[in-house]
């Protein structure tokens, strides 16, 4: 993986956003690999189809690219907020790579969030356009990262740091399971993920982790069993390989990318 854009290919194009998106893309098609299956190298989708960016031609899994000169910020803009609503009701949205660049025309971050992760919560509606506007009334929207589970967000490239590859496909496998789950199963994974991720500590007691049983409760109004659901998706996490179980009630992460 060389980690450089080719900038011949600026020549020829007029606006950066053009110049940005054949960078990226090209630097895509030459440097990246399938997180799922490894394969190498990945299939662009002709120009104007909406489904995705890239394709893996081994396991079919789709991939959206999106790019920013900078620091990994935690929103990303994206298209319209009713499509994207749709798409991830329907199942149908692609993974998305999320690139990060600097001034030099060089990889800083490149992640990926498998599909799986995407839930209505971390979409966020943008303000109509206003009336002055080509597009008036359109409805954009950002995805907040901030919320997307660390298990969720796989490196490739960390802070201009290739990551293994195998430790890549690990990461990529070990969450594949929250898709055959139901909507209501998925969601109390996802919160219990997000709450082990809110404690600043690599190992935790179950005390830690019931003092998020208010802030379930509140959106689990019904159920009267939080801290049951609670050790309920410890279990599950442990057996997928997500956290460790270090006996008398410690808990231990396991970390995606570290470098
Ligand atoms: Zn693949």
């Amino acid at each position: 993986m060389n980690l450089s854009f080719d900038t011949d290919l600026i020549y020829g194009y007029k606006s950066k956003s053009q110049i940005v998106r054949r960078m990226t893309e090209n630097w895509v098609l030459n440097n990246s690999y399938c997180p799922n299956c490894g394969d190498f190298p990945l299939i662009e989708f002709e120009n104007n189809r909406p489904v995705a960016d890239f394709y893996c031609k081994y396991c079919s899994e789709e991939f959206e690219l999106k790019s920013k000169k900078g620091k990994l910020s935690t929103r990303v803009s994206d298209g319209a907020y009713k499509t994207m609503i749709e798409r991830i009701n329907s199942e149908n949205n692609p993974n998305f790579f999320f690139l990060t660049y600097t001034k030099n025309w060089t990889v800083d971050n490149f992640l990926i969030v498998p599909k799986q992760f995407f839930t209505p919560e971390i979409i966020l509606k943008r303000p109509p356009l206003p009336a002055t506007a080509k597009r008036a009334g359109w409805v954009g929207c950002n995805i907040d990262i901030s919320k997307v589970a660390e298990a969720g967000k796989v490196f490739l490239v960390k802070n201009s740091q290739i990551i293994n590859p195998n430790e890549v496909h690990q990461s990529f496998q070990k969450t594949l399971f929250l898709r055959s789950k139901n909507e209501a199963a998925k969601g109390w994974i996802l919160e219990v993920m997000n709450c082990v991720d809110s404690i600043k500590k690599d190992t935790f007691t179950l005390d830690d982790i019931y003092k998020f049983e208010h802030e379930l409760k509140s959106k689990y109004p019904n159920n009267n069993y939080i801290k049951d659901k609670i050790r309920q998706q410890l279990q599950l996490l442990r057996d997928k390989g997500l956290i460790e179980f270090n006996g008398r009630g410690i808990y231990k992460k396991i970390s995606n990318g570290k470098i």
